[in-house]
This record gives structure tokens, C-alpha cells and sequence, in this order.
């Protein structure tokens, strides 16, 4: 179990992490070379795959820029902001989930 945390929050609660589109992936290895951080590995055939999903950093979504077919997709950053807002609210006491 993952003990780092972003903003407070555990990240294995936190589905920050690429999707591949396979049906558009043309298995060039540029988004596994891009990421410094193993989220991504080879399978047994030849495809990339999202092995390591919670060592993506929060936020980043570099290998998806230098995707050369745009088959790397992330969830909406509003998706991010929903945590930051549950966290001010649990450590403000209040019980609103981020609302007030
Ligand atoms: S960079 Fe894009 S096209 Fe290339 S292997 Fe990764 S997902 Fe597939
Ligand atoms: S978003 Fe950043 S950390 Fe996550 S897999 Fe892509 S390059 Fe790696």
C-alpha cells in the first residue's frame, strides 16, 4: 500500500493515471522512454501497458503531449480539483465535503 500522498491524500485513492487508446496506439514506445517515473512497461505482446498507475504524478500528463496519435488520455482536471477541495474541508473540521 502506497504511503505517499498528494495534498493530503493518499494517492492509491487517487485514479490519476494514463489511459491507452489501443485501437489508436501504433506501439512506438515514445510514451514508455518519456516517463521517468515506470509507470509504463512492455507486455508479452509488444504492447505498452499502465503497470505502475500510482507512480504517475498527480497532474502531470507529459506522455500524453508527446503521444504522436493521441491514444493517452487522462481524467479531467476537475476531477484533481475535487480532492484539493475534500481536503481543505477535512482539515478545516467541516463535513461539507469542500462546499463551503
Ligand atoms: S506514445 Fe502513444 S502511440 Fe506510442 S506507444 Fe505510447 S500510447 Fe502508443
Ligand atoms: S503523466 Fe507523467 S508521470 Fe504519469 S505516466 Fe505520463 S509522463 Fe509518467
Amino acid at each position: 500500500m502506497s504511503t505517499k500522498t498528494w495534498n493530503g491524500v493518499p494517492l492509491d485513492q487517487i485514479n490519476w493515471f494514463p489511459t491507452i487508446d489501443k485501437s489508436k496506439c501504433t506501439k512506438c514506445f515514445e510514451c514508455m522512454n518519456f516517463c521517468a517515473h515506470g509507470v509504463y512497461t512492455k507486455n508479452e505482446q509488444n504492447e505498452p501497458v499502465v503497470s505502475e498507475q500510482y507512480n504517475c504524478v498527480v497532474g502531470c500528463t507529459g506522455c500524453q503531449k508527446i503521444c504522436p496519435v493521441g491514444a493517452i488520455s487522462f481524467p479531467p482536471r476537475e476531477y484533481l480539483n475535487s480532492f484539493s477541495n475534500q481536503n481543505k474541508a477535512r482539515l478545516s473540521g467541516c463535513s461539507c465535503g469542500g462546499k463551503c
